[in-house]
């Protein structure tokens, strides 16, 4: 089955997207008994390929595969990728690439923009009938069948709809501190790619950072840095506020009137950026070594104080992301400076390590949080380059290595460094 969604695209409304080159195989039951969604990506056209062609091609679904696995290591929620296979055939892109088909498992495929496309449904029957839809209409239909498989305590709820909304704002919180925590970039935060269950979908054009860099972009098509690295936050509660668009015909008719449905909402999504930043306050105090009763004990304004200038000083020397906390934890333990060495504005670094080191931190906390492996973009492509080339080696060393994030080997130094080259990166959409 082949399932129909609409979605924002760099802003942009598309009333009709869906899956233009998957398919939805059926349901697993895990052995934990949860339901699984197994999912064919790549495997040709549909009724919702428009002017695709329904494919996919090597280099971009052993990219999904690896950096899913990675995410999946790194405790980070997500689809996840059961294998690749080359189907022999010949895709025609801009030179002509040998096709792949991926197997997706997904808690769901239920997406914003699943929401968007039966709120557009329902807008059409009420306007035919004159009337509200009533309770089986599609939009209802959606929300029961979501909060069933995610959050079946929303049906419990006095306003379904509204609490599918509050459910799906605090796990997309989350998951977006556990990106800033590692350094993913997304690149292609379009409705659609946002599920209602919480995990990361869609491993496009994504990438992690090596320099630390709010604005940093790696998509060719984002040209005006719409999903950049330090924008991804934000951007989330702007898709959050799409869902609630969505919803916000069944919280109306739950509550009688829409000024005190839009109030409901607003009310939920305003709890975006603290639910955030909590919870990356939380990840960012564990990254430097604070120990639980510590961080719980500061005040808040004191903890994003501290994480806050940590951040100014790495992004001022734009400081290997990963790199960086593993040293810090390398400095602590009185070898060397080789932290303190990375960064340019020395009196600031100097005077927040004094209040960092008079917390207490513990050095062997931080190095079981603070990966010393991400992939890096320019081993994965070349790995990617390699396996075009008919050479999967490369590829499945890295994915040895990055799916053991934790384990620092003398064999996968590599691995742990930045691009040397240090150039701009560039990743493309994975069509
Ligand atoms: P994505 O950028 O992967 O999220 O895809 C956005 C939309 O384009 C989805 O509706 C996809 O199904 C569709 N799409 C992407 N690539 C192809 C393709 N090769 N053929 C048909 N549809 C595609
Ligand atoms: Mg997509």
């Amino acid at each position: 089955m082949a399932q129909g969604y609409a979605g924002h695209q760099f802003g942009g409304y598309s009333p009709r997207l869906g899956d233009g080159r998957a398919l939805l195989l059926g349901e697993l039951t895990a052995p934990d008994g949860r339901l699984l969604d197994l999912h064919l990506k790549g495997s040709g056209r549909t009724p919702w390929s428009r002017g695709g062609d329904g494919l996919a091609v090597v280099g971009p679904m052993l990219r999904e595969h690896l950096v899913s696995a990675a995410m999946h290591a790194l405790g980070v929620p997500t689809t996840r990728s059961l294998g690749v296979v080359g189907t022999g055939r010949v895709v025609q892109r801009d030179t002509p690439m040998p096709g792949a088909v991926l197997a997706r498992v997904a808690a769901s495929h239920l997406r914003v923009g699943t929401v968007q496309y039966a709120a557009a449904h329902y807008a059409q029957r009420a306007a035919a009938a004159g009337t509200d839809p009533g309770d089986d209409c599609l939009l209802a239909r959606v929300v029961t069948h979501a909060a069933e498989r995610h959050h079946p305590e929303v049906l419990e709820a006095e306003v379904p709809a509204l609490a599918l909304l509050e459910r799906v704002v605090e796990v997309q919180a989350r998951l977006v501190a556990r990106w800033m925590s590692v350094g993913f970039v997304h690149g292609v935060m379009n409705t659609d790619n946002v599920t209602l269950s919480g995990e990361t979908i869609d491993y496009g054009p994504c990438a992690f950072l090596d320099g630390f860099d709010q604005a940093a972009v790696f998509s060719s098509i984002d040209t005006r840095g719409r999903y950049a690295f330090g924008q991804q936050p934000a951007v989330m509660q702007w898709n959050l506020t799409r869902l609630a668009e969505g919803l916000l015909p069944l919280v109306t008719a739950a509550t009688g009137d829409q000024d005190k449905a839009i109030a409901r909402c607003v009310e939920v999504l305003e709890r975006f950026p603290a639910l955030y930043g909590e919870e990356y306050a939380a990840l960012l105090a564990a990254k430097i070594g604070l120990p639980p009763a510590v961080s719980a004990g500061l005040d808040p304004v004191t903890r994003t104080d501290l994480v806050g200038d940590l951040l100014s000083v790495m992004a001022g020397a734009r400081v290997d992301h990963t790199g960086f906390f593993r040293d810090l934890a390398r400095e602590l333990r009185g070898r060397g400076a080789p932290a303190r060495d990375r960064v340019l504005d020395l009196p600031a670094y100097d005077a927040w390590a004094g209040r960092w080191r008079a917390l207490g931190p513990d050095p062997d906390a931080m190095d079981r949080v603070n990966p010393v492996h991400v992939p890096r973009n320019h081993l994965l492509q070349a790995a990617l380059d390699a396996a075009d080339a008919g050479d999967l080696a490369p590829f499945d060393r890295m994915l040895e290595v990055v799916t053991h994030p934790y384990d620092e080997r003398p064999e996968w130094a590599e691995y742990a460094l930045p691009d040397p080259a240090g150039g701009p990166f560039v990743t493309y959409c994975g069509t």
